[in-house]
C-alpha cells in the first residue's frame, strides 16, 4: 500500500504530503517505486548467513526483478546495546540507496559487517551481479524528488551532524521555515560517534568530585604565570585568582571550576591561538547549551569524569552511548516539525550561490537531481571537519610527520567541504595547519573503538618494553608526539577492576570488557604478571611501571609530570589494550565572529553566510581540549541558527 500511497501522491503533485512520507527516508521500501535501480534479480527470498560480533547473523532479504524490497533479520546473537543501531539502520541503508556499500556504524563495526556480509550471501543466492552492487554509489539511478529542484526556506542547513542539527532546531525554534541537506544517508557524522565527553563547569554535578593538590598546584601555575601573554590572559588570571579564594573560604566541597577557568585553560592548552572572543562564548554558554539540550528531551547522568586531553574534571556524560543522544534529540524535535522543516539525505551541497555580495543559497546534488535551494534569511554550514580527507590534510599539516597513510577516527564524510565552499566565495580559514592527533586509535582501523580508558585518572600507557614513557594527563598533542618516539608507536593502556567492577560494564565507546577481551581487542590477567605475558611485554618492566604510577597516585606527582591523580592500579584483574596516533580532528576552519557570521579574507561579514562546528576554525587554537568540541559545536550551533531565524 504505502508504495501505491508514494506514487499516488507523486502524480498529484501533492508536495506538502509528501514531503511528510520522504522525511522519513530511511523507511525501506519508500524510494524503491521512484525508479528502477538498473539491477537484475531473480525475485524471491534468500537466506544468508555470516559471522556477527557475538556468532552468526542470519539475513532474509525479498527482492523483485530489479529491486531489494525487504531485508528481515531471522537471527542473531550481538550485544544490543552495541548493535542496535546497525540492525535498525544497515538494512535501510542497503534498501534506500540499492547497494551493498553502506557505511558501518561506528562502534559497532563488527555487526554492522556482519549484517552486510549476511546480506551480500542471500543476495548471491538471487543471481544479481555482486560486484555491481557493492560499487554501486548509495542510491545512484534512485531519482526522488523530495522538494521541488528549486525550493527556498527561511534557513538552509549544510550538514546533519551536531552542529547542523542543533542550528536546525535553533532556527526552528526562531520561526524559521528550515531545510537541511546531508549528503550521507543517515544524520549523524561525527557526532553520533563521538565518546559523549561534553566539557563545562558545573558545580553542582562538580560537587562530587575530590579536589587533590596536583589539581591546587595546576591551579596555581596557571594564574601566576607571567608574562601573561595577553590582556585576556591577565583578565582570567585575576578572575579566576579571586573565584578560587572565594571557592577556599566558603569550605565548598567538590572541585573548583567556573567558566573563567575552562577559558584560561582552553586558552593556554591551544598555545595561546585561539581567539578569546569565541573561546569566552564556547566556555561562557556551554552550561546553557547543554541545560537547552535537556529541554529538548536529552537526559544526562550526574557523571564528572576527565576526558583524555581535557586536562580538568568537568566532562559531562549523556545517559545514551557515543553521541546518540545528542543526535536523536535534534531529530526527534526536527521530525515532529514536518510543515516546517525538510531534512534531505543523500543530497550534497556542492557551491555556495552569492547574489550582489550576499549568500542566497547553495547548489545540492542528490542521485538523479540536481538543486537549486534558496535560503531567504541565512544559510548555516556544519559540515565537519576533514580528518577524512587526505588531499587537505597534507596540503594544510605542518605540525606532523607525513600523515599521507595515517589512519583517522572520523567518518568517511569529513571532507571539509563546507570549507572549500566557503573559500570559493571569499572566506577567510584560520589555524588550517593544527590537526589533532590521539595517541588512541585501535591498531587496525584507527578508529577509538576498543579503547578501554574510562578516564584519565584511572589508566596509565606503557610502551612495548612496558615502560610508562609520558605524562598521561597531559595535551593530546604532547601525549601523541611521545607516542611517536615509542617502538612502533605502539602502547598499551592499563587499567584494573576499578574502570571495569563487572565483565559487563561498557567503555565511552558502548562495549563492555568482555566483549573486548573475547574478540582479541583487550586482555586481562589476575596479575600484572599474567597480564604482561598475554601482551608480550617484560613483566618486570610492566611491575616496575604500574609501581611507579602507584607511588605516583601517593605522592600525587611523579617524574613526567602528570597532574591528575585518583587511584591505584592495584586491583584485579587487571586489563590492557593496544593503541596507536590516529588523526582526530581539525582544529582550523571558516573565521566566524561570535555570532557565527562568516568572515572573509577582508576581515568583513559575509551576509547570509554563518558557520558552526568543526568546520569552523579559531576557537581552539593549535590543540583542543578533549571534550571541547561536543560543547562548541552545539553551542555555536544553536547560535548560528537563532541567528539566521532572525536575520533580516
Ligand atoms: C570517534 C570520535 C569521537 C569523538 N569524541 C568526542 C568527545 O567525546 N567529545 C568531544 O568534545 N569531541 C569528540 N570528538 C570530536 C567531535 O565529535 C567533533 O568535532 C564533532 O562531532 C563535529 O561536529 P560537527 O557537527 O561540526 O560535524 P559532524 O558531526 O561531522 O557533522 C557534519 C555533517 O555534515 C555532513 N556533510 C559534510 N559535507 C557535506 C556536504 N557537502 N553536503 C551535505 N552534508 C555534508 C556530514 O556528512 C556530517 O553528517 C570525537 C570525534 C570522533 C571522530
Amino acid at each position: 500500500m504505502i508504495f501505491d500511497k508514494f506514487c499516488w501522491f507523486k502524480e498529484k503533485g501533492m508536495k506538502r504530503i509528501l514531503l511528510k512520507i520522504l522525511t522519513l527516508a530511511l523507511i525501506a521500501g519508500i524510494f524503491a517505486c521512484a525508479s528502477s535501480s538498473g539491477l537484475k534479480f531473480n525475485p524471491g527470498t534468500y537466506q544468508g548467513t555470516a559471522a556477527g560480533f557475538g556468532g552468526d547473523i542470519t539475513t532474509e532479504v525479498t527482492v523483485d526483478a530489479g529491486r531489494i524490497l525487504s531485508i528481515k533479520i531471522v537471527s542473531q546473537n550481538d550485544t544490543p546495546e552495541i548493535s542496535k543501531e546497525a540492525f535498525d539502520r544497515i538494512p535501510k541503508a542497503i534498501i534506500s540507496g540499492q547497494t551493498l556499500a553502506v557505511d558501518t556504524v561506528s562502534g559497532a563495526t563488527f555487526s554492522s559487517d556482519g549484517i552486510i556480509n549476511a546480506v551480500t550471501a542471500a543476495l548471491q543466492k538471487s543471481g544479481v551481479d555482486i560486484a555491481a552492487l557493492k560499487n554501486r554509489k548509495p542510491g545512484a539511478g534512485e531519482a526522488v524528488q523530495l522538494v521541488s529542484k528549486s525550493d527556498s526556506a527561511d534557513v538552509v542547513v549544510i550538514g546533519a551532524g551536531g552542529a547542523g542539527l542543533s542550528a536546525a532546531v535553533s532556527a526552528h525554534q526562531n520561526g524559521a521555515k528550515v531545510i537541511i541537506l546531508e549528503k550521507m544517508t543517515k544524520a549523524g557524522g561525527n557526532t553520533i560517534n563521538c565518546g559523549t565527553a561534553y566539557n563545562t563547569a558545573d558545580p553542582a554535578r562538580q560537587a562530587a568530585v575530590s579536589m587533590t593538590d596536583a589539581h591546587r598546584a595546576s591551579i596555581q601555575q596557571l594564574i601566576t604565570k607571567s608574562p601573561a601573554h595577553s590582556p585576556f590572559e591577565t583578565e582570567l588570571q585575576q578572575t579566576v585568582k579571586k573565584q578560587y579564594d572565594e571557592f577556599v573560604a566558603s569550605g565548598k566541597p567538590g572541585i573548583f571550576d567556573s567558566p573563567e577557568w575552562h577559558m584560561l585553560q582552553t586558552y593556554n592548552g591551544g598555545d595561546y591561538l585561539g581567539k578569546p572572543e569565541l573561546i569566552r562564548v564556547l566556555a561562557g554558554n556551554s552550561l546553557a547549551t547543554l541545560e537547552w539540550l535537556q529541554s529538548n528531551g536529552m537526559e544526562w547522568t550526574n557523571d564528572i569524569w576527565t576526558v583524555l586531553g581535557a586536562l580538568w574534571p568537568r566532562t559531562h556524560r549523556p545517559v545514551k552511548p557515543l553521541g546518540t543522544g545528542f543526535i536523536e534529540t535534534n531529530l526527534k524535535y526536527l521530525e515532529a516539525q514536518k510543515d516546517r522543516v525538510v531534512i534531505l539525505y543523500d543530497t550534497k551541497a556542492t557551491e555556495l550561490i552569492v547574489q550582489n555580495g550576499r549568500v542566497t543559497g547553495v547548489k545540492a546534488t542528490a542521485p538523479g537531481v540536481d538543486y537549486t535551494f534558496t535560503a531567504t534569511k541565512g544559510l548555516v554550514i556544519a559540515t565537519g571537519g576533514f580528518s577524512a580527507n587526505k588531499e587537505m590534510r597534507q596540503k594544510f599539516n605542518t605540525q606532523w610527520p607525513n600523515l599521507d597513510n595515517a589512519s583517522s577516527t572520523n567518518h568517511t564524510g569529513a571532507t571539509g567541504d563546507g570549507i572549500i565552499m566557503a573559500e570559493a566565495i571569499g572566506a577567510n580559514l584560520v589555524g588550517m595547519e593544527w590537526i589533532q592527533l590521539l595517541p588512541m586509535g585501535d591498531p587496525k582501523t584507527g578508529s577509538l573503538s576498543g579503547n578501554i580508558e574510562q578516564g584519565v585518572e584511572d589508566r596509565f600507557f606503557v610502551n612495548k618494553n612496558g615502560d610508562r614513557f609520558m605524562n598521561e594527563a597531559g595535551r593530546r598533542d604532547d601525549m601523541t608526539k611521545a607516542l611517536f618516539a615509542q617502538p612502533d608507536a605502539w602502547m598499551w593502556v592499563i587499567c584494573d577492576s576499578q574502570s571495569y567492577p563487572t565483565p559487563q560494564v561498557k567503555n565511552n565507546f558502548n562495549e563492555s570488557i568482555e566483549e573486548l577481551i573475547n574478540a582479541g581487542r583487550a586482555f586481562g590477567g589476575n596479575t600484572i604478571e599474567e597480564l604482561a605475558s598475554k601482551i608480550g611485554v617484560p613483566a618486570a618492566n610492566l611491575r616496575k611501571a604500574t609501581d611507579d604510577f602507584n607511588a605516583g597516585v601517593a605522592a600525587g606527582k611523579d617524574s613526567f609530570g602528570r597532574s591528575l591523580w585518583r587511584i591505584k592500579i592495584d586491583k584485579p584483574p587487571y586489563y590492557a589494550g593496544a593503541r596507536i596516533p590516529t588523526v582526530h580532528h581539525t582544529m582550523g576552519g571558516i573565521e566566524i565572529n561570535t555570532d557565527t557570521q562568516v568572515i572573509n579574507k577582508s576581515g568583513q561579514i559575509i551576509p547570509g553566510l554563518y558557520a558552526a562546528g568543526e568546520a569552523t576554525g579559531g576557537i581552539h587554537g593549535a590543540n583542543r581540549l578533549g571534550g571541547n568540541a561536543v560543547a562548541d559545536i552545539h553551542t555555536f550551533g544553536r547560535i548560528a541558527g537563532a541567528n539566521a531565524a532572525l536575520a533580516r
